[in-house]
């Protein structure tokens, strides 16, 4: 779908202008239903689903691109569009520090600042705050830190986080949450476990106050209500990771994170985390492994009952010259590659494989060509959103677990690295 030019006229109009149209559409869409569950698998726990929200309905299972500052590195939002990614995930604390939210509300929210007109899920900030600020002091209140690019003090509470999701105008919003690092011992585990349910109700009830999103001068979604996940926390702790899942529950989010997960910990222990959550949390709402995964973990994950995922590692890998494909990972790098004429990957529909060879490719990378990271980065995230829509097909015909088991059989791999931005 190609990007609509209907911004540019927009961008001059004042941003109060849009306010009456949002208080309008904030009550409309309310009670719509956000979440449709069209298929369970039989064999396994997967799910095919429709998430609807305000710029546009989510197949899931689906993979989000991360969109850090703005922009998913080194894309723009119309080959975002190409490559069918139907939802991305904007970084709150980086976009916070950096333009700032004045920048952004002047622009008229984040959706017509970087001209994307798909949905945005963003993240509260909380996972950055505690693996990027310096100076942390966390209190009951909130918590205070200096950013990591001028040294600003700034302050972040429950009640601001939400502000600043509305501000930026995403779909999807979630919770701030303390995400404890691996390993962590169970009683700070239980004790960060109290804050972020505390801070999980001061979310909802100052959004349910009309604090945010659609009374804030500025939110930007045209059409909806911005909806808002809940992060169940908890380590590695079965216990708390139920207490978690059931808190939220109980207060009744669009929506469900399992964060915490992805933060360096054995993938036995995440798929742990993960298993001691989804049966404490509903059948009829989306759920969502944050930071996750390999190709191979992500369907783990499907079979699992996770719908949404998010990863750096198609783009991160990309700029290290790495391509995913469905027999592992290539470093194209390697000067096995230098005379290679083959696509990256043969039959792939990428614009990449369909116009560039292996040995040029590699040549790129190693001259430190742009267009080099460029074109990986595009075959890569090709590669995720491609491996979802087989998953969301395979689970609609009743051949999700042959094809898992496929998959995962022809898949080697050769290390990976987990982590988000
Ligand atoms: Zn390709």
């Amino acid at each position: 779908m190609p990007v609509r030019p209907r911004l540019k006229n927009l961008w001059l109009r004042p941003v109060g202008a849009f306010e009456e149209l949002f208080e309008r559409s904030f009550a409309f869409a309310q009670d719509e239903d956000v979440f449709e569950l069209l298929k369970t698998d039989s064999s396994t726990a997967a799910r095919s689903g429709r998430l609807a929200t305000a710029h546009g309905v989510v197949e899931t299972p689906a993979f989000l691109p991360v969109g850090t500052q703005g922009s998913v590195k080194a894309v723009s939002p119309r080959e975002l569009h190409e490559l069918n990614a139907q939802i991305i995930l904007g970084n709150t604390y980086h976009l916070h520090v950096r333009p700032g939210l004045d920048v952004i509300r002047h622009f008229g929210g984040l959706h017509r600042f970087m001209n994307w007109d798909g949905p945005i899920l963003t993240d509260s900030g909380g996972y950055q705050i505690f693996s990027l600020a310096k100076l942390r002091k966390l209190t009951p209140e909130g918590v205070h830190f200096q950013n990591h690019v001028d040294g600003t003090p700034t302050f972040i509470s429950p009640e601001l986080a939400m502000e600043i999701q509305a501000i930026l105008g995403s779909d999807i919003a979630m919770v701030l949450d303390e995400c404890v690092p691996y390993p962590c011992e169970y009683e700070y585990a239980a004790r960060s476990l109290e804050l972020t349910t505390t801070w999980a109700k001061r979310c909802k009830r100052s959004v349910e106050a009309g604090l945010s999103p659609a009374k804030l001068r500025g939110a930007a979604a045209p059409t909806g209500r911005q909806l808002i996940f809940g992060i169940v926390q908890g380590a590695t702790f079965p216990e708390l990771r139920r207490q978690s899942a059931e808190s939220l529950v109980a207060l009744e989010f669009d929506g469900y994170a399992i964060g915490g997960v992805s933060v360096g910990e054995p993938e036995g222990e995440m798929v742990g985390a993960v298993d001691a959550s989804v049966p404490y949390l509903s059948q009829d709402k989306p759920r969502y492994a944050m930071g996750l995964g390999t190709p191979p973990q992500m369907l783990e994950m499907i079979g699992r009952g996770i719908d949404l995922f998010d990863c750096v590692l198609p783009t991160r890998l990309a700029r290290n010259g790495t391509a995913f494909v469905s027999s592992g990972t290539l470093n194209l790098k390697n000067a096995a590659f230098t005379l290679d004429q083959e696509p990256i990957e043969a039959g792939c529909s990428c614009p990449t494989c369909r116009e560039f060879t292996r040995g040029y490719i590699r040549h790129l990378v190693k001259a430190e060509e742009i267009l080099g990271l460029r074109l990986i980065t595009l075959h890569n995230l090709h590669f995720y959103l491609d491996l979802m829509r087989l998953a969301r097909d395979a689970v609609k015909d009743g051949s999700f677990d042959p094809f898992r088991r496929d998959f995962v059989a022809n898949y080697q791999t050769r290390g990976s690295e987990n982590g988000a931005e």
